[in-house]
């Protein structure tokens, strides 16, 4: 029989989810390019897809059989699969025994694939009797997750990629798509082109690469977006500028936003958020002339201590203009991962049960319970991703198992990350490579089959499903993450875990969304495989998918309508600047780099692009404090510090800094690790940690 040599798979890297295809040559070599077909990217993909070949390839980091260490003061081993099993067994066991279900938990990762995070949470919350199992997309969009669940019902993003071309105003919020989510960019500037009169806003501390397409940039105060947010609603409220019938008909709640966004005038609104009363007013004009309007936003608004006030005051822009459930217009929240949304869906969080079902809703935990067969379900969210590291450092809990995920790089305070894991009784790191810093603290190491050795699907931003072939053998022994799990679970004598392939563990998910928001009951791996990707949801076998929600105006939520919600807090509750500290520092990404290098680190061409982690500052505050471009300097926080070389610029706001996230431990230190300074405090209700605001000094650096 003839062998395949070409396939369609997935880009690994971000939630906009290119269709790539991979060609394996006579001697087994990988090209990729991008899937002409697919209609997310039409062929196109950025630098970082377009160098997947090589990293699917380079196995020189990887971890290729399990590694065991009998204690902290003994080197790791290589151990078979089946006494690594047992040992992470009896471990757990005797931990659960002694210390109750709390002191055990997951901690995964948006880069898991649907089948491996519904796994993962069917054997937490339904088997080992915790809660606690959270992921490091909590880091990025849980604060979005909370703004549609309070909007709209549910987490749901109501469009598509395919409503770009219709749309007329984008409003751009603490994103920077052009580096971050290059395609869908790409997108957006080719609708642009073809049609001057498209308008687009940026909001932004900083002049980012997306300004360069921007009609209007707002370069606010960090931390200022809800009374921006809120401006803009009392000026379309003042001049009439609202949809009143959609208002009326379709949303509640309307009086209590009107109520705070008349707290502040637009003029004093304007010198709150350090811009013009006039770019306000031009902003909210834009967007009221607009026949559709779609805005976007990631990490800029969702990962503050107030994520879920800018989430939710963004949102109220949409409901007051109308803009939602139509063609070219939306709330359409990027996600950063290639399968955060597919983590959300399956409940992936310390807080959620599977097919958008709530832990805190005792019917759903019946259905979950009764579904599964499994023990109790409990109502109490577990540990989310900060409160579980803070968990170990106390002692509360006493074993973690981490998967595809590196928190001593992305975790804010990092340190304490360290001490956590150090204080830890048992870690087990399940991933592909050794890249990854944190598996230098594993006790228990396991190998996991990469991206195209083994099968399963994701969900991109716009909620579309699709399948990921295995293309190529892992390397070893690695397995895939399927197995691995339903292979503890069978050693720690559960039930319902008697599955042979990842197919069967989707068919059950597939089944257990029947009836929900989000049923995908008619979506088959065969579909997958013949008819290609679908937006949920799909609910029975002939049907097409929902490119978009709410058309018919109708709403997840319990009176039918969308809900306008007055954000709680005005002003961020960030920590304060001091003589001490006189700086903002906000982190972020470079195009080339992705999370903490583990994969794009590899890749040459990716590294010549920003070869090392630098500090932005602005040429005024450079000046006063007698920097040069290039000098290496040190920045302090109340946590700790980090030594880069200053970029200077007049792109960032006088009192604010800019670091990237990507860098971690290089020889050993971690002198540009972002993270050594960035706060743990969290939204409160969202659990989202506040990377975008800390306080900071910056000092010539002078060897001791
Ligand atoms: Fe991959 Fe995102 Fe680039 Fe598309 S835009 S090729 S999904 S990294």
């Amino acid at each position: 029989m003839q062998k395949k040599d070409t396939f369609d798979s997935i880009c690994s890297y971000c939630g906009v989810g290119c269709g790539i295809t991979v060609k394996k040559d006579a001697k087994g070599v990988l090209s990729v390019t991008g899937n002409e077909l697919y209609p997310v990217n039409k062929g196109m993909l950025c630098t970082k897809g377009k160098t997947l070949n090589y990293v699917a390839q380079d196995t020189s980091d990887r971890i290729l059989y399990p590694e065991m260490r009998w204690s902290r003061n003994h080197p790791m081993q290589r151990v078979t699969w089946d006494i690594a099993f047992k040992r992470a067994a009896a471990v757990f066991k005797s931990i659960i025994e002694k210390h109750g279900p709390n002191s055990v938990g997951f901690y995964v990762s948006g880069q898991c694939l649907t089948e491996e995070y519904y796994l993962a949470n069917k054997l937490t919350k339904g088997f080992l009797g915790t809660n606690n199992i959270d992921t490091n997309s909590r880091l990025c969009m849980s604060s979005a997750v909370v703004g549609y669940k309070k909007t709209v019902g549910n987490d749901a993003v109501p469009i598509s990629y395919a409503d770009i071309e219709l749309a007329d105003c984008f409003l751009i919020a603490g994103a920077n798509p052009a580096w971050c989510h290059p395609i869908l960019f790409r997108r957006i500037e080719k609708h642009k082109e073809e049609n001057p009169n498209v308008k687009i806003i940026v909001v932004d501390p900083r002049k980012t690469q997306s300004c360069a397409l921007a009609d209007l940039h707002l370069q606010i105060l960090p931390g200022t977006d809800v009374i921006l947010f809120n401006a803009m609603a009392r000026w379309l409220i003042e001049k009439k500028k609202i949809d009143k019938s959609f208002i009326q008909k379709h949303t509640s709640n309307f009086e209590a936003v009107k109520q705070t966004a008349f707290e502040l005038t637009i003029r004093q609104a304007a010198e709150k958020c350090g811009i013009s009363a006039d770019e306000i007013r031009l902003a909210a004009k834009m967007i009221s002339d607009a026949k559709g309007f779609i805005s976007m936003w990631t990490m800029g608004l969702n990962q503050s201590v107030i994520g879920v006030d800018k989430n939710v005051s963004l949102l109220n822009l949409s409901l007051l203009t109308g803009q939602i459930g139509k063609p070219g217009s939306g709330p359409f929240s990027l996600t950063g991962q290639p399968n955060a949304m597919g983590g959300r869906e399956v409940g992936g969080m310390a807080s959620l049960l599977a097919a958008h079902r709530d832990l805190g809703n005792p019917k759903h935990r019946k259905e979950v319970q009764e579904f599964w067969g499994s023990t109790e379900i409990h109502g109490e969210p577990g540990y989310t991703a900060t409160e579980m590291f803070d968990a170990l450092e106390s002692g509360k809990m006493k074993a973690v198992w981490i998967v595809c995920t590196n928190p001593i790089v992305s975790m804010p305070n990092a340190k304490q990350i360290e001490k956590a894991l150090e204080k830890a009784n048992f870690v087990i790191v399940q991933d592909i490579s050794h890249n990854s810093e944190t598996t230098k603290y594993a006790d228990l190491l396991l190998p996991a089959a990469g991206w195209l050795e083994k099968e399963g699907t994701m969900t991109n931003s716009e909620r579309r499903i699709s399948y990921l072939p295995k293309v190529i053998d892992a390397p070893g022994e690695a397995l895939p993450d399927v197995e691995i799990l339903w292979r503890f679970a069978q050693e720690m004598g559960f039930h319902g875990f008697d599955y042979t392939n990842a197919s069967q563990v989707y068919d059950e998910y597939c089944l257990m969304t029947k009836g929900t928001t989000i049923d995908i009951s008619g979506l088959s791996y065969e579909r997958l495989k013949t008819e290609g990707s679908f937006q949920w949801p799909v609910p029975s076998p002939d049907h097409k998918g929902t490119p978009r929600l709410f058309q018919d105006q109708n709403y997840f939520t319990s009176d039918g309508k969308a809900h306008f919600n007055a954000p709680r807090n005005l002003y961020n509750k960030s920590e304060t600047t001091s003589p001490e500290f006189p700086l903002i520092l906000n982190t972020g990404r470079v195009r080339d780099q992705w999370h903490t290098r583990t994969k794009t680190g590899k890749v040459k061409r990716l590294t010549t692009h920003i070869p090392a982690p630098f500090l932005e500052m602005n040429k005024i505050d450079a000046y006063i404090r007698g920097f040069k471009e290039g000098d290496v300097v040190t920045v302090k926080s109340r946590r700790g510090s980090v030594r880069v070389k200053l970029k200077i610029n007049y792109d960032i706001r006088e009192g604010v800094v800019f670091l990237p996230m990507h860098w971690g431990k290089i020889l050993n230190n971690d002198f540009s690790r972002a993270n050594n300074l960035t706060n743990n405090i969290v939204d409160p209700i969202s659990k989202e940690p506040d990377f975008k605001y800390c306080a900071v000094q910056v000092e010539k650096y002078r060897k001791p």
